[in-house]
């Protein structure tokens, strides 16, 4: 093929078929896989393994809950983490959060619901991590909502936008776990309790890092029956 034609031909397909027909992670062509290129598959995205029962963190021993959780009790009953935040998902990721590249949050919510195959959960509701206005303003658009958009027409479960984020964060950068969690809490309000009395909640995040951000919105839906999180990657915490 024609190189300058090949070129042209990626193009088209970016704009047309971006999710179906490239590599989620790299755009390459998919060699006959589906969703990633061999090419990425040879490297280690997925979050899999020995994981903390409670916040799907990788474990390196045989203990079933890390560290963190041991000392730390979440206000969410399990979290789901399709792949590792690092390397090429990383910048995938922060495509999307911060480079309007809207069209990966199908391919995201795809990963999350065929991780959350196995689980049996029966969800009422999804509820995404809210955004403060200004981010919105700025993104044009909140990525949590978008990939609960579309997770929520995988599993046939409404979204339900509960929360709302009314100042942004401070600095998380040098704070603990404890510091965090009163940070995020102080910005967020539940503005819709009535819908989610009483159900079985998903929330929905990008990235997951310490649980901080879910369990600052679990902590606002205590009226709910049961809280799940997910979110398309995990940070490595150990
Ligand atoms: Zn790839
Ligand atoms: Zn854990």
């Amino acid at each position: 093929m024609n190189l300058s034609f090949k070129k042209i031909k990626d193009k088209v397909l970016d704009v047309v078929f971006p999710d179906d027909l490239r590599c989620l992670l790299c755009g390459g062509e998919l060699d006959g896989q589906e969703v990633f290129c061999s090419r990425c598959l040879d490297i280690d995205i997925f979050n899999e393994g020995t994981r903390c029962i409670y916040c799907d963190a990788m474990i390196k021993d045989d203990n079933t809950v890390c560290d963190f959780c041991r000392d730390n009790h979440h206000l969410f009953e399990k979290c789901f983490c399709p792949l590792n935040y690092n390397g090429i998902v990383r910048k995938t990721v922060l495509r999307l959060k911060e480079d309007n590249a809207k069209y990966l949050a199908k391919g995201f919510a795809k990963l999350i619901y065929d991780r959350l195959a196995d689980e049996n959960l029966k969800i009422d509701f999804i509820v995404p991590v809210p955004s403060h206005i200004s981010m919105i303003k700025k993104r044009g658009y909140n990525p949590a909502l978008l990939i609960a958009n579309e997770l929520s027409l995988l599993m046939n479960v409404p979204v339900c936008e509960a929360l709302v984020k009314n100042a942004k964060t401070p600095n998380q950068k040098f704070l603990d776990y404890k510091d965090r969690f009163a940070n995020i809490s102080s910005t967020m309000q539940l503005i819709d309790g009535k819908t989610i009395k009483g159900k079985n909640i998903l929330i929905v995040d990008d990235v997951i890092t310490t649980c901080a951000t879910v369990d600052a919105c679990a902590s606002l839906m205590k009226k709910a029956k049961h809280i799940y999180a997910c979110a398309v990657a995990r940070t490595n915490l150990f």
